[in-house]
């Protein structure tokens, strides 16, 4: 059965201290937050979800170790996320510590209402090309809009381009995919991979098409990329469960299993099948927040296969037309295990 994360103090290699504060983001749903003792900073990096429960174990966590939201010098975003983001105006109340994010999730944090109505457009447009009923299409688009409900914007105190990805003892580098602003940290020996890599499951990826940034090879990029900038640390703490022991192997197996999904993915465009079709076909039935879920990773995964000229369209004649069309894709030829995920690319840190 799955445990909850618990409560966890740890060490860099010269003693600066990290306590790992667990937070429940969504009934069942746990994120990490984690505070960072270093001199003359106590640095709060993620917030949570902003949810009652959420608040009342940030409060929890920062007490067991000994401090309070008042202390806090700043607040650190790994991305733009709700369940890392969304406790910023319950801790704004008591705090005046100034908040830090990437250029590229300021407008989700800071004009949140703007980004939220733009993002729901996007979103029926994604979700009617998919081929989504459009009863099924409302749901899935209030699901979507319920989870961003309870937040409302706050001021972004500074951003890490802008900071040069430099803000005191903490070095950053951008790593898209996941979030078009993610980021992961570096204080000394460990790094903060926020949900980049987590430990359980394989990280959510959606289409370029629905948020620039977005995208499968943004996000493998950005999995090199973070191998090989987290090279020689020694602990690797993620956005929800425990320290990732072996980067590497880590990296391997969210490939190898992406990998399996694009797989599926072709066999079942071997006819001619819409993005929401093949969804069915990979994932079987799924209810909930997860539906919307695979249809954006299936989405992403079609956008790659399409972009790569792996596929087809086959009802070009109807989107010509300029009708209201789902588009339905179709495998072009056999696809070697080569082929299925574009390839590595080296990067060299200097
Ligand atoms: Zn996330
Ligand atoms: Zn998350």
């Amino acid at each position: 059965m799955f445990q909850p994360p618990v409560f966890t103090t740890l060490e860099t290699r010269s003693g600066a201290r990290i306590h790992r504060l667990p937070v429940e983001a969504f009934p069942n749903m746990w994120a990490n937050t984690y505070l960072v003792e270093t001199t003359g900073w106590l640095v709060l990096i993620d917030t949570g979800s902003g949810r009652d429960k959420s608040n009342e174990d940030l409060e929890a966590g920062l007490s067991r170790a000994g401090y309070r939201l008042t202390d806090l010098t700043h607040i650190l975003l790994t991305h733009g996320h709700i369940d890392h983001f969304g406790g910023l105006p319950y801790i704004r109340q008591q705090s005046q510590a100034p908040i830090g994010v990437h250029e590229l999730d300021l407008q989700t944090v800071a004009r949140h209402e703007e980004r939220l109505a733009l993002m729901t457009r996007r979103l029926q447009d994604f979700l009617a090309q998919a081929g989504v009923a459009n009863e099924r299409r409302d749901e899935l688009i209030q699901m979507y809009r319920f989870t961003k409900a309870l937040y409302h914007s706050l001021p972004v105190d500074f951003t890490y381009e802008a900071s040069d990805m430099q803000v005191g003892p903490f070095e950053m580098i951008h790593l898209p995919g996941h979030c078009p602003g993610h980021v992961a940290l570096k204080l000394e020996d460990v790094v903060f991979t926020g949900d980049l890599v987590l430990e359980r499951i394989v990280p959510h990826q959606s289409p370029e098409e629905l948020t620039p940034y977005m995208g499968l090879r943004h996000y493998l990029e950005s999995l090199t990329a973070l191998k090989h900038w987290s090279d020689g640390a020694s602990l690797i703490l993620n956005g929800h469960d425990d320290p990732i022991t072996d980067l590497p192997a880590r990296v391997e197996t969210i490939r190898q299993q992406v990998s399996r999904r694009i797989r599926q993915t072709l066999e079942a465009l071997s006819e001619p099948r819409t993005i929401a079709e093949a969804t069915q076909q990979v994932y079987g039935p799924m209810s909930g927040y997860n539906a919307l879920l695979v249809l954006e990773k299936i989405g992403a995964y079609v956008e790659n296969l399409y972009q790569r000229g792996l596929l087809e369209i086959t009802n070009l004649a109807e989107l010509d037309n300029g009708q209201p069309a789902a588009v339905k894709y179709r495998r072009l030829r056999t696809v070697n295990d080569s082929e299925i995920l574009p390839k590595e690319k080296r990067y060299v840190f200097v």
